[in-house]
């Protein structure tokens, strides 16, 4: 494959599914090689046969994100066997239900360890390679990260604002050093992001949200990934919100 992104090299959390998935797939399409990295190595080894019998290039990489040591070391082992990394895609996400009061703080720590703490960890990891060159780190967050709405998506709301803080001191942080920094606000995706929802009622009404007719699908957001990566390095798209137009009156 060869296209705008030939010669780079992409590395993808939450490769496995939805997002990410086909962020790796459209990353592939145009050029780049790309590193697949999530816990379901099943699933990565499927996507990278198939990017490979479309004629890219891809190692499936598979690790659990919030672990730090093994977060750290999946970049590593991608910049290892492709020689350097030019783009990071955090896309590895998790939502479930947490209220305060009598709240369930192992919830409450999961989503922020994946929806926070493993972007952290990636790109404290990808820094180095990434300077070396220019780099770009995309950061996925949800219009949830900038409106809490409701009560009963505490975690996934708190974590992704924490998302946006960090983007933000990060951009400012390696701007300078050539890596852009770029935090990509979805609305309704159709993935499997209801799936691990303990809770059956709200597994039910995510599921209906994602789904609904009009939803966008994990290529439309993959889509922009690609765009704002493959933008003149002299232009940053910093934060970019992208919703299903049915949802002209909603977040
Ligand atoms: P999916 O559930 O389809 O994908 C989540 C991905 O994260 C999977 O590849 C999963 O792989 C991976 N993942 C989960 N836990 C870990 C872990 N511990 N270590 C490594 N990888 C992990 O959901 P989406 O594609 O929808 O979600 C992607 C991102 O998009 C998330 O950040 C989400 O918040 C965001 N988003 C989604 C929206 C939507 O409507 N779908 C809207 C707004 C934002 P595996 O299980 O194999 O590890």
């Amino acid at each position: 494959m060869s296209g705008i992104l030939t010669g780079k090299t992409a590395l993808v959390t939450g490769a496995s599914s939805g997002i990410g998935r086909s962020a790796a797939v459209a990353l592939a399409e145009a050029g780049a090689r790309v590193a697949l990295v999530a816990r379901r190595a099943d699933r990565l080894a499927d996507l990278a046969a198939k990017i490979e019998a479309g004629g890219g290039q891809a190692l499936a990489r598979a690790a659990d994100v919030t672990d730090e040591a093994a977060a750290s070391r999946a970049v590593q082992d991608a910049i290892g066997h492709f020689g350097g990394l030019d783009i990071l895609v955090n896309a590895a996400g998790m939502t479930q239900v947490g209220k305060v009061e009598n709240g369930d703080t192992g919830d409450w720590r999961h989503v922020f360890e994946l929806n926070f703490w493993a972007a952290f960890y990636t790109a404290r990891a990808a820094i180095p390679a990434l300077k070396t060159g220019g780099g770009d780190i995309v950061n996925v967050s949800s219009t949830a990260g900038r409106r809490a709405v409701g009560a009963t998506f505490g975690p996934y709301a708190a974590s992704k604002f924490a998302l946006t803080a960090f983007n933000e001191s990060l951009r400012a942080e390696v701007t300078l050093a050539g890596i852009r920094v770029c935090i990509i606000e979805p609305g309704a995706t159709a993935t499997e992001i209801h799936e691990h929802i303990k809770d059956d009622r709200v597994r039910e009404f995510t599921r209906n949200h994602v789904e609904k007719e009009g939803a966008m699908q994990p290529e439309d957001v993959a889509a922009a990934i690609v765009f704002a990566v493959s933008l003149p390095p002299r232009v940053n798209i910093s934060q970019l919100v992208i919703r299903p137009s049915v949802d002209a009156r909603v977040l």
